[in-house]
């Protein structure tokens, strides 16, 4: 089963109806889409969520947590309406700030996996008396986090671009920290310049692919085939084992979001 761990859905009246039937020529089975919130051009959660109950077979929807906004008593709403993981990026403060812990708490208790934006952040139209920092997004400021709730799984976006060792560092520490490689689907943003050599200086302890899953980070739906093909050709020179690939292109994701992967249960 191939899962993208990593989608969005747009402000844009029948996306999802669309994606659905586009996913089989991406050889996309299951997609995670969440909301990064209204000034990235994303729907909200409720139509995400709506989305995932009309194709409750394809797509699983991530709830965006508002930090320092969203009280841990909307996380517990949130599993309970059927979102299958949630989604953190811009916090008001660092991902550390113990204020938030009390969120993360509940995220643990709910079982499900957390998507966090790592590393840099496009430039979003300003909000008069709020800061964007990217510094507050580094992969370190998740060390404190998955210390303490050991049993919530994390998974890094962008590889924390371009604090990409911080990235790989906390994936070789920390048991409940994994990472995405997605970046822009049209030209491969941070991608571009990557040679097999980055990949096997980052991902050199045994079962280092084991931490990494598969993602589009696609907004629009022409961009999910590019986004797929450029995912394949980035990692196919490395020449990682069969059932490596399968755990990077879904295994994994289907482990951490506590969904059957059929591939791995032999057909009677
Ligand atoms: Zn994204």
């Amino acid at each position: 089963m191939v899962v993208d761990f990593h989608a969005h859905y747009p402000q844009e009246d029948g996306f999802a109806e669309r994606l659905v039937e586009l996913l089989p020529a991406a050889g996309i089975d299951r997609i995670c889409l969440c909301s990064a919130g209204a000034a990235f051009g994303h729907a909200p959660n409720d139509v995400v969520l709506q989305a995932a109950k009309e194709y409750p077979q394809q797509i699983i929807a991530f709830a965006l947590i508002e930090l320092g906004k969203d009280s841990p008593a909307r996380v517990d709403e949130y599993v309970a309406r059927g979102f299958g993981g949630f989604k953190i990026t811009n916090p008001l403060s660092p991902y550390d700030n113990p204020d938030y812990f009390p969120v993360y708490e509940r995220i643990e208790a709910s079982g499900l996996p957390l998507l966090a934006h790592t590393g840099i952040l496009m430039r979003i139209a300003r909000e008069p008396g709020r800061i964007v920092n990217s510094n507050w997004m580094r992969p370190v400021c998740l060390d404190a986090v998955v210390r303490s709730f050991p049993r919530m799984n994390v998974v890094g976006a962008h590889m924390g671009v371009p604090w990409h060792d911080e990235a790989a560092t906390m994936a070789r520490m920390h048991p409940n920290y994994y990472v995405d490689l997605t970046g822009a689907c049209r030209g491969g943003g941070w991608r571009a310049n990557k040679t097999l050599e980055f990949f096997r200086h980052h991902f050199f302890w045994e079962n280092a692919w084991d931490k990494v899953l598969f993602g589009t980070d696609i907004l629009a739906l022409d961009e999910l085939l590019l986004s797929r093909r450029f995912h394949d050709e980035m990692l196919r020179p490395i020449g990682l084992p069969e059932d490596t690939m399968k755990k990077i292109y879904g295994g994994t994701a289907a482990r951490l979001l506590g969904i059957q992967d059929e591939a791995a249960t032999p057909k009677k």
